[in-house]
């Protein structure tokens, strides 16, 4: 029989907190990697703070299963990692598809890697929930980065909805962070409410542009440029630079005309090529601009306690009307209702609170 015998690793050290006792590492790492043998939730916990990518994305599958049992693994497991997360930059990138956003994300990737830094890329796509594709899916993108054995590229959750997708997300990105991952990077496409989730869930949210025929500014929509930490406006190469050049000019007037952050930091506008590995330096070196001013400032920190209440509520929102549609009762009587609207004999008010009184 094997002997127990504690664990010491650098994580051990991290925050004071004991990481959690098991069996020692080899073991831990048969478990993992035998794909036929379902690994606890504690050799989970246990390989993810030792950094294991398998044990980690063998968490995250229980983490977007919808199978319940799973679900009570997975939130078992993320109480694990809970007091090892936190320690990470976490930057939000969106911009319309063929902007550059997997080659930005690349090239900012190995900048990173270069300077020592742990990246996870995330994905929130909402379009994945209906195609069952994803915006990460296609194996071709980041094919530099994911060789990269400090880099951990995820493909997007798929699920019901965008806020299923949000919620799966943010839990993946704990689960990263306690893996040792200290900078995650969420890529999103403009499409619905994904940038207003992506924005809710990361410190920094940088919008990609291209630049266009003098019309730059039409048809972007106004809370994105709001909600905008910075805009880099990508392909500022080749023939290009001169439109780029224009395009900065005009969206850093733009911006000039919202009001001042309570980050006091004014989003600034570059140019770069990441084609090219151009002006993504200067990216990164802005991005660590804001992080020490906002710290020092405390916005930083009380942007994310602000976030954490915004997911409390969320979560309860989700919850609830999970409970609530997948209630047996509700769900006949519903129905019952449904056809009393439809034949006038009640209105949707009423049902509304009829149904309501039920629970
Ligand atoms: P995404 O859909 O936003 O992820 O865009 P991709 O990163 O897949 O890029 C779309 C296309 O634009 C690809 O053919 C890229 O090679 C190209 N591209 C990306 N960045 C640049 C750049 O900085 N300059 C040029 N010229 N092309 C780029």
């Amino acid at each position: 029989m094997q002997k127990k015998q504690k664990h010491t690793s650098a994580l051990e050290e991290k925050n004071g907190i004991p990481a959690p006792e098991i069996t020692d590492d080899s073991a831990i790492s048969k478990v993992i990697l035998n794909r036929k043998k379902q690994p606890s939730e504690q050799e989970l916990i246990r390989g993810i703070l030792d950094s294991n990518i398998t044990a980690l994305s063998r968490a995250i599958t229980l983490v977007e299963s919808k199978n319940p049992k799973h679900l009570e693994k997975a939130n078992t497991i993320i109480k694990g990692c809970l007091p090892y997360a936190n320690n990470s930059i976490r930057i939000g990138v969106t911009g319309v598809p063929g902007v550059g956003k997997s080659t930005f994300i690349e090239a900012i990737g190995k900048h990173l890697i270069s300077l020592d830094k742990k990246i996870a890329v995330l994905a929130v796509d909402p379009s994945s929930t209906i195609t069952k594709g994803s915006i990460l899916g296609d194996k071709t993108r980041m094919a530099d980065l994911v060789k990269e054995s400090n880099a951990y590229i995820r493909p997007s959750a798929s699920g019901d909805s965008l806020g299923g997708v949000a919620r799966k997300t943010r839990e993946t990105i704990i689960l990263c962070e306690a893996a040792g991952f200290n900078t995650i990077i969420i890529e999103t496409v403009g499409v619905g409410q994904s940038e207003t989730t992506v924005h809710s869930m990361v410190d920094f949210f940088l919008l990609l542009k291209l630049s266009g025929a003098g019309d730059e500014l039409q048809g972007i929509k106004r809370g994105i440029i709001e909600m905008a930490d910075a805009i880099v406006i990508n392909k500022a190469d080749g023939d290009n630079v001169k439109r780029a050049k224009l395009a900065k000019v005009e969206f850093a007037r733009a911006l000039h005309l919202y009001p001042e952050k309570e980050s006091s930091w004014s989003p600034p506008v570059s140019m770069c090529s990441a084609l090219n590995n151009e002006g993504i330096e200067a990216v990164w070196k802005m991005i660590t601009k804001y992080i020490n001013i906002t710290t020092k400032n405390n916005f930083f920190l009380k942007k994310r306690q602000e976030q954490n209440k915004f997911w409390l509520l969320q979560t309860i929102e989700e919850q609830l009307k999970f409970d609530f549609y997948n209630n047996k009762t509700i769900k006949t009587e519903l129905q019952k209702q449904l056809k009393l609207i439809e034949e006038n004999k009640t209105t949707p008010f009423a049902a509304a609170e009829d149904l309501l009184k039920l629970i």
